[in-house]
């Protein structure tokens, strides 16, 4: 099974030729359980089952039971747009077992990686000495960084509870990692959902005892509304503060690359860590997320299996691990489609394709705005339109989002805001035209 088989390489190169040029790529619905298990039923045999039987089995009956992140009609959550040349060379990852461990076993593939990384801490305007690692995904990237919040703190205050100041509107992984870690939240009130300086440094002066808070969490941006919050007012207070100062831009820190909204990410220079999810809107494959600390050994005090604790001010060399700056040790190479792509298409198509999820957002909210039955609940930020449809009630939505993708028109699930049902459009396929969107509002009148 080691051996190269011309009949085999020659079926899955032929199914991802069909899918890479499938325009658009059909929605699909979610599958049924049993259906689902009937058709698995007895594939995996002792002998082994023809490989054709197998891929019909997955394109027929698999495929179909999942639904297209990559579809323009995929409005919900955060949908995905790999680029063609970033799809094709995960698949050279793959081919070539690429792993990116460290530095003598694949420096290579970890030049490649720590030049895209560079040239997004340049983005944010990080200092040269920054660096980090790509991770699986935010949730990877936000406790890998507060893990190094915690522990650099822990050598100031060597006991006792600690605390993470973040936003009521900060994305569930930030708790997650909280309660993984083990430290506790001071949640600060946002004010119309923003955090700013402003309310960080009044819940701190309220807070009779706010010498255990150690870290701030900013969003750029949510990622139910796309809002981003005061980076650099929470910046300031961290700064007073000799806070860790942490930036979740999961979903939000691609719009870094648009001149349009760059301006509302200033502070964000500032940060000691920053994520960003290129498996969102950097038209990454899946699973792909960007991890930047300030100052990299601080990381790797942390995060380095096998040595020293105290060896935190060991000078660099040349070689940097990569599974010295997060809690993984065996990763792949995992930043080398984003980093062929960008190669391949250059930044100014990134820009543009990432101006184009905008665009399409303002007029969206337009169109929303001259609807007598719709009501736009804000204006977007970034890609995300949160919208109501007058008289409807949280059933109306959710029969509506069921019908939208039976019918294949629209992959749209409600959400909540202040309480409310309403509806979402996430948009960052560049493929996504109004055409589709009017199409999707015309069944809400
Ligand atoms: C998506 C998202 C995350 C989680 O990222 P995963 O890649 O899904 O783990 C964290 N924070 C924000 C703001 C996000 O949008």
């Amino acid at each position: 099974m080691h051996s190269y088989d011309e009949r085999l390489t020659s079926l899955v190169f032929d199914y991802m030729k069909d899918r890479l040029s499938l325009d658009p790529v059909p929605l699909d619905n979610p599958g049924v359980k049993d259906k689902l298990e009937a058709a698995l039923a007895g594939i995996i045999t002792p002998g082994g089952t023809d490989p054709e039987k197998v891929l019909n089995l997955y394109a027929d009956q698999l495929a179909p039971a999942v639904i297209s992140a990559d579809s323009p009609r995929f409005l919900s959550f955060i949908p995905a747009a790999p680029t063609k040349a970033a799809l094709l060379f995960d698949m050279v990852v793959s081919c070539a077992s690429l792993q990116g461990i460290s530095w003598l076993e694949a420096s290579g593939a970890i030049a490649a990686e720590n030049q895209v990384l560079r040239l997004l801490a340049d983005r944010a305007g990080m200092p040269e000495g920054a660096g980090g690692c790509f991770v699986s995904g935010g949730s990877a990237g936000n406790l890998s960084a507060l893990v190094v919040a915690r522990d650099t703190a822990r050598r100031r205050i060597p006991a006792g509870r600690l605390r993470v100041a973040v936003s009521d509107q900060a994305h569930s992984s930030i708790s997650n990692t909280l309660r993984i870690i083990d430290v506790d939240a001071l949640v600060v009130p946002s004010r119309d959902h923003r955090l700013t300086g402003e309310s960080l440094r009044a819940a701190l002066a309220a807070d009779p005892d706010p010498s255990n808070v150690i870290a701030a969490v900013a969003t750029s941006g949510t990622t139910n509304a796309g809002i981003i919050d005061d980076l650099a007012g929470v910046a300031e207070v961290a700064r007073e503060r000799g806070l860790w100062f942490h930036v979740d831009g999961a979903y939000g820190g691609a719009g870094l690359f648009a001149p349009s909204i760059r301006h509302r990410y200033a502070g964000i220079e500032h940060a000691d860590s920053f994520v960003v999810d290129p498996h969102k809107w950097l038209f990454a494959p899946f699973d792909c997320a960007a991890l930047i600390y300030r100052e990299p050994r601080l990381a790797r005090a942390v995060h380095t299996q096998d040595a020293s604790y105290l060896d935190v001010l060991h000078t660099e060399g040349d070689e940097w691990n990569p599974t010295d700056y997060a809690y993984h040790l065996t990763r792949r190479a995992r930043g080398l489609p984003l980093w062929f792509s960008l190669a391949v298409n250059g930044t100014d198509a990134y820009t543009e394709a990432i101006e184009k999820g905008l665009r399409l957002a303002r007029e969206t909210a337009a169109l929303i705005d001259g609807t007598g039955h719709l009501e736009l609940i804000r204006e977007p930020e970034l890609s995300a339109v949160l919208f109501r449809r007058t008289g409807w009630t949280g059933r109306d939505y959710h029969e509506w989002s069921e019908r939208l993708l039976a019918g294949q028109i629209g992959f749209v699930t409600p959400t909540g805001w202040e309480g409310e049902t309403v509806a979402r459009f996430a948009f960052l396929h560049p493929g996504t035209s109004m055409e589709i969107v009017k199409e999707i509002l015309d069944t809400m009148a």
